[in-house]
């Protein structure tokens, strides 16, 4: 019994030493503020694991999606100033495909649609940054003849220039309704989104499309499953949050930036 309460006194003793050397400084001074570092050392280790990707529409046009050149030119800066690494959402993928955490923080940037802005706004602040972004377009915002929105002449530069064209259907319907009608029309609607999508995107830009964006972010597990088999590596939601490295989702979020967002709060969702 003896012999025992000895053992426990000196495991104790034991883990309060360790304890109380993790807060010693460098010069061997006692510190408890030390706490605090190795409290950020584990956030910072966390994030490395954790990588945003961020999704914005149009630039200098109407509604809460909408956001200002000169506040997208802040944002992009920031990036840069908090030392923050804006990688390819290939870079990522292949990332996820190998699961390991990145060496610095990492975050993607992505657009969605096919405005006009993208060619006369996005591109040069992409060549000015030297920052990788990835565009989801979907076919008939660009087969709609306007100065509006991007032409499939200007969607090839675009991607020869840095921005990598991808897939977000043919007319961005939500396919959570065309699944909830079943009827023959909407799942022949359903396949064209997903599928054709794909093909005609791809034969206009004359490359092999991967990643697919759902429409308004919907999406359900059948949904998922369609796209998967119309050949998808990765799909896209608008879903909350970022996403974790060593799970190999084939669904991936997006955080949705509003034109109303505080660079501060842009500042909390990268850091
Ligand atoms: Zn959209």
């Amino acid at each position: 019994m003896k012999k025992n309460i000895i053992i426990l006194l000196v495991t104790l003793g034991l883990s309060l030493a360790a304890a109380l050397f993790l807060l010693l400084d460098d010069a061997g001074v006692f510190s408890p503020g030390r706490m605090v570092w190795l409290h950020k050392d584990r956030e910072v280790r966390s994030r490395l694991l954790s990588i945003p990707i961020l999704l914005y529409h149009n630039i200098d046009g109407k509604g809460p999606f909408a956001i200002d050149a000169a506040v997208l030119r802040e944002h992009f800066q920031l990036f840069r100033d908090r030392g923050i690494r804006v990688i390819s959402l290939r870079e990522l993928v292949r990332q996820l495909e190998n699961p390991a955490p990145f060496d610095d923080r990492v975050i993607v940037i992505t657009f969605d649609d096919g405005y006009g802005t993208m060619h006369s706004k996005l591109l040069p602040l992409v060549r000015e940054f030297g920052y990788p972004v990835t565009l989801f377009v979907y076919a008939d915002i660009i087969s709609v003849k306007s100065s509006r929105n991007l032409t499939w002449e200007k969607a090839r530069k675009l991607d020869r220039q840095g921005i990598d064209i991808q897939a977000h259907s043919i007319s961005h319907a939500d396919l959570t309704e065309l699944y909830r009608i079943n009827d023959q029309e909407s799942r022949k609607r359903l396949y064209e989104e997903l599928y054709l999508a794909r093909r005609l995107i791809g034969l206009r830009m004359n490359k092999k499309i991967d990643f697919y964006a759902f429409p308004y972010g919907r999406y359900n597990l059948a949904i998922m499953d369609m796209a998967r088999k119309a050949g998808y590596r990765r799909v896209f939601s608008t879903d909350y949050g970022s996403n974790i490295i060593s799970r190999d989702n084939f669904c991936l979020r997006r955080q949705h930036i509003k034109s109303s967002y505080t660079i501060d709060f842009i500042d909390s969702l990268v850091r």
